[in-house]
């Protein structure tokens, strides 16, 4: 049997795991050796997410013997103990101890970490940062989320909440955020805010968003962040202003970090980053105007795509042999 790193990425739809064959120095083409993927039915619960990583841990394993096991939780993690603290989606999450349960299953160590962190090793490891010497990833889908690693590790901050650039607040007159804060990131740019936004505005005046009415064929409850995108792409006003104030918020956000940090790259994935060049630009010319003239602000894409969490996994269970 070959050796292997065998990852795992739990999400609040979907559970996928991967193996990657050790060592990992042969690594030339992204591909796992093996991929599996199991969608969360409705009813989902801790008891049944646990049923599906143990069942995919054994049919993924039919040819290969893992060496250690990296997880991406989607939700806080204790990660000095690899114990998940809750789920905000999936109900029974509230402090498993999944690094236990999978050791005491497979007989091999485990490192747990959340999916921002673990993404972030990801892009650092095997993706747009490899080579850096640090480096922050922030994810702008249904929330805004980030992660760290600086000199080769993830840096957690001392709560376990370093990262956190959603709740970072760049207009203090802003919108009101579900954290109580007003103006946060996250509510500025994060695809559900801003369709909130552009429904609300849609409903008091029936004379704005013209396009994004006709993508959405007039039912307001159908408005998300790809429409608002692609309505402004077409020219919407309306949608083309919500998607100025997401890439603002983010650019003074990223701006804000690296006159903190100083970080060698900043990389960006996420649903909302497949908005368009014009999203990008606003990005890095506010991050470059709040950035200190001495300070390089280099943006680039994620290069994993979906995938950050699973290859952020694999790597962490490299960490994991070696500690
Ligand atoms: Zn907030």
């Amino acid at each position: 049997m070959k050796c292997c790193l065998l990852a795992f990425d739990i999400g609040g739809t979907k559970i996928s795991a991967a193996i990657l064959e050790w060592p990992t120095e042969t690594v030339q083409t992204l591909t796992f050796q093996k991929l599996e993927r199991v969608y969360s039915p409705p009813d989902a619960d801790a008891k049944s997410d646990l049923r599906t990583i143990l069942g995919l841990s054994h049919t993924i394993l039919t040819t290969h013997k893992p060496l250690a096991i990296g997880v991406s939780f989607g939700g806080p993690v204790d990660w000095t103990t690899n114990t998940v603290r809750l789920s905000h989606h999936i109900p029974g999450w509230e402090d498993i101890h999944l690094g236990d349960i999978l050791e005491a299953e497979l007989g091999v160590p485990v490192s747990v970490d959340n999916d921002a962190n673990v993404a972030a090793l990801g892009e650092y490891r095997f993706g747009a940062a490899k080579g850096s010497s640090s480096m922050m990833y922030i994810t702008i889908s249904t929330g805004v989320g980030g992660g760290f690693v600086l000199d080769n590790k993830i840096w957690h901050g001392a709560d376990g909440m370093a990262g956190e650039i959603g709740h970072m607040v760049v207009d203090p007159s802003g919108p009101l955020c579900l954290c109580g804060k007003k103006g946060c990131v996250e509510r500025m740019a994060s695809g559900p805010y801003m369709a909130e936004d552009a429904r609300r505005t849609l409903e008091l005046d029936s004379r704005q968003g013209l396009i994004i009415r006709k993508i959405i064929s007039g039912h307001l409850d159908k408005i998300n962040g790809q429409v608002i995108s692609q309505a402004s792409s077409q020219g919407d006003e309306l949608a083309t202003e919500l998607m100025f104030r997401s890439a603002w918020a983010l650019g003074v956000g990223i701006g804000n970090v690296v006159n903190l940090v100083n970080p060698q790259l900043i990389v960006l994935g996420g649903g909302v980053t497949k908005s368009g060049q014009n999203w990008w630009r606003i990005i890095r010319e506010t991050a470059r105007q709040v950035a200190l003239p001495q300070i390089s602000v280099q943006i680039v894409p994620a290069a994993l795509g979906d995938d950050s969490p699973l290859w952020g996994a694999l790597a962490l269970a490299e960490t994991a042999i070696s500690s």
